[in-house]
């Protein structure tokens, strides 16, 4: 077995104050909720859409979006694109 890396993005939803930033900047990864605040909407595939999800979290005016490198097996910390907690 091997391990492999991934970059793995989460938005501390509950304190978007709904800029839209990174929704304009990488809607491949990120979307608003029904109340308009920013969710991830998939994990980030290709290097494109990492470069994206990460010019968006620079963008972020409130500094609540985190890409993270994370081992995508045997790694609790991998959980998928529905998974928005940041991770401390
Ligand atoms: S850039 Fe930050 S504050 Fe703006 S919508 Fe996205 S997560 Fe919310």
């Amino acid at each position: 077995m091997w391990e492999i890396k991934k970059d793995k993005v989460s938005v501390d939803t509950p304190n978007c104050i709904s800029c839209g930033a990174c929704v304009a900047i990488c809607s491949e990864v990120f979307e608003f909720d029904k109340t308009s605040k920013s969710i991830v909407k998939k994990q980030p595939e290709t290097d494109e859409e990492v470069v994206c999800a990460k010019q968006a979290a620079a963008a972020c005016p409130v500094a609540i979006i985190d890409v993270k490198e994370v081992k995508a097996v045997n790694d609790p910390d991998y959980k998928g694109s529905n998974d928005n907690k940041k991770i401390a």
